[in-house]
């Protein structure tokens, strides 16, 4: 195994919410991935290294090693599953929620209590289905990759399940958010593997992320 590490990161809020993180463990990234076309970036560390991937990618290159940690939303984590991943901390980075929307004139409630089978759009199949299935409310899962809002407005469901921060575009769109589901927030993923045969590199940087985002937390 190669002794360099590399750090699987998305571009956007987690590079820039991770970047304070690395600082605390005296690492820095040259480039700013907004504005490099480059996929591998370099720190002021030879050993240590970050590449840049989709967000819903970032699990799957540390399961396979090819990341030995990384950077990824607890949202993200429920869909890949997790398998291979060590878990060890949550950066309390990226924070925001998932919740049931509808459109203004649906009465989600009424629909609920009369059994009605709804139609939900969603990139979060697992979280929905689980979700729904909980409540013991009879779903039809329609997948989609982005632009959930847009579900209800067009005709294609009765409701999304979405990541929420601020409200803003679901109000842009005359949605309501009528359920939250959960908290989330991103967490870094560790490669098994990578745990015990880089842990002389690894564990003073899991060791710098950890007090610097319970600091920045309090
Ligand atoms: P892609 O843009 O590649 O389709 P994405 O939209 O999931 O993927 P980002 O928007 O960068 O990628 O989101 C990365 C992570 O940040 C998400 O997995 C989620 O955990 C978190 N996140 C998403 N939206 C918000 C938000 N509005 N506020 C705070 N955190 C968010
Ligand atoms: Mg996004």
């Amino acid at each position: 195994m190669d002794k360099k590490l590399t750090l699987a990161l998305s571009k956007g809020r987690i590079f820039e919410e991770t970047m304070p993180l690395l600082q605390a463990a005296g690492l820095i990234v040259a480039e700013d991935p907004e504005k490099s076309r480059k996929l591998i970036l370099p720190t002021n560390d030879p050993d240590v290294q970050v590449i840049i991937v989709r967000a819903s990618d970032v699990p799957t290159y540390v399961q396979y090693g090819a990341a030995d940690f990384g950077v990824a939303g607890k949202d993200v984590l429920l869909e890949h599953g997790g398998e291979g991943l060590y878990q060890p901390i949550d950066l309390d980075i990226a924070k925001c929620r998932m919740s049931v929307a509808v459109h203004a004139d649906f009465d989600y409630d009424y629909a609920v209590r009369q059994g009605a089978r709804l139609r939900v759009a969603t990139k979060y199949l697992q979280v929905a289905r689980q979700h729904f299935a909980a409540k013991g409310v009879h779903v039809d899962l329609i997948k989609l990759y982005g632009s959930m809002e847009l579900g209800p407005l067009v005709g294609l469901s009765d409701a999304i399940v979405d990541l929420v921060s601020t409200g803003s575009t679901l109000r842009a769109n005359n949605l309501v958010e009528v359920e939250h589901i959960m908290d989330i927030s991103s967490r870094l993923v560790v490669n098994r593997a990578a745990l015990k045969l880089k842990r002389e590199k690894l564990q003073p940087i899991l060791e710098a992320f950890s007090k610097a985002s319970k600091k920045t937390a309090a």
